[in-house]
This record gives C-alpha cells, structure tokens and sequence, in this order.
C-alpha cells in the first residue's frame, strides 16, 4: 500500500486519509519501516473502508453537466445547459437552465432565493414570539447551519435553502430561541416545541441528510 510517511519526535503512530484519498502515516523519528508496515496491515480494513469513502465523496461531487441534478427546497432539479440561454442560472420551476453552469452559479443563485424565502420567515417567527435580533447574515458555511450571538446578531447558512422548507423553519426558529436561551437547556427545546412543536423530525433529518445539502 503506498503512503506518505510523516517522521517527527512524535512518540505514536497516526494514520489519516487526506482529501486526495491517500493515506498518511505520522510516525516517531525512528521506528523502524517494518513497525510501520505491520501496524498498516493491522488497520488496513480501516484504511480500506475510509479511502472508500471518501472516493466515493469526490466521484459525488457535481460536475455542473447536463441533466445532472442539484436540490432546491428537498426536491432534485436537472440542469439544461443551453446555448441559447444567457449566462445567469435560471429556474423555470421544473429545471435549472443556463449557457454555462458552475459552482459559484449555483452559490449566487442559492443565496438570492434563500433571502428571498428564509427572511420573510424569520420577520414571522421573529415577530410572532417577540424576538428580537439585531442583524442577520447569510453566509455558506461548512459546519454551522445557523448561529445566534451574545449581541443577537444571527448568521443562517443558506445552502439550507436545498433541504425542505420545515428543515428552513427549524433552523430559524432555533436560532431565535437563542435570543431568549443562550443555551440547549431543556427550556431552551421546550420554548423551540412551542414555537415549532413538530421541530424532532427536522431536527433528525438534518442530522441525517445535512451533508448532501454541503455537497456542491
Ligand atoms: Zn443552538
């Protein structure tokens, strides 16, 4: 198996698997290479099942072709990719059409529909609950959905705006319950179920499906 060994005055062996699928030994200065193969051979169904998947994560990845889907509000869209539209992403409500596609395309085009959607519900559960938060961003995150400071200034991740819209509620209505609890105290949910009593299952599917949404 090849690798990439890393020597320091580390006193343990660590293997990782970098973002390029390959696998990286950490090793003290001068164990000895046979060591180091032995301990390989004793992880290697580990190793197997981790380079695996995260193989299986880079051949995932959009490539922004024709007929490919991409997700908006829980559902998966085709992509038309089609001279004779302009180069701005469109959405006719059955496909997404565009002279050329791209990752930042389809960023810019997320963002502008998750203000569009998400804000209006936020001034709602906002106003409905007499919460009142100082500034919101919209920003794309990579493990944050949401967030809600000491200020009340609340950042919400608009790659949500790919995931159904009670998973969008669900995030709002917990970044607004910070305002009141700066914590996941058990008055803290019980002030999120009643704001959103069915909030559970949102909360489970994120939890389950959060990493498609990031998968751009
Ligand atoms: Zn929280």
């Amino acid at each position: 198996m090849d690798y990439q060994l890393i020597r320091s005055k580390r006193k343990t062996l660590s293997l990782q698997i970098n973002q390029d699928a390959q696998l990286v030994v950490r090793s003290p200065n001068k164990l000895p290479i046979a060591e180091i193969n032995k301990f390989i051979e004793q992880k290697s169904s580990w190793i197997d099942s981790k380079i695996r998947a995260c193989s299986n994560k880079q051949i995932n990845k959009p490539k922004y072709q024709q007929d490919e889907k991409f997700l908006y509000l829980g559902s998966s869209y085709p992509l038309d990719i089609n001279p004779e539209k302009t180069s701005k992403l469109g959405f006719d409500g059955a496909s997404f059409a565009s002279n050329a596609a791209s990752k930042q395309l389809f960023l810019d085009w997320y963002k502008a529909k998750f203000i569009q959607i998400a804000l209006p519900r936020l001034n709602y559960y906002a106003q409905k609950n007499q919460l009142n938060y100082q500034q919101v961003r919209f920003k794309s995150q990579k493990t944050l959905w949401g967030s809600c400071s000491s200020s009340n200034n609340i950042n919400l991740n608009y790659l949500l705006i790919r995931a159904p819209i009670a998973i969008i509620d669900y995030v709002i209505v917990h970044e607004l319950a910070h305002i009141k609890h700066k914590n996941h105290s058990q008055n803290f949910w019980d002030f999120v179920m009643q704001m959103l009593p069915d909030y559970k299952a949102s909360k489970r599917w994120l939890q389950d499906n959060g990493h498609k949404l990031q998968n751009l």
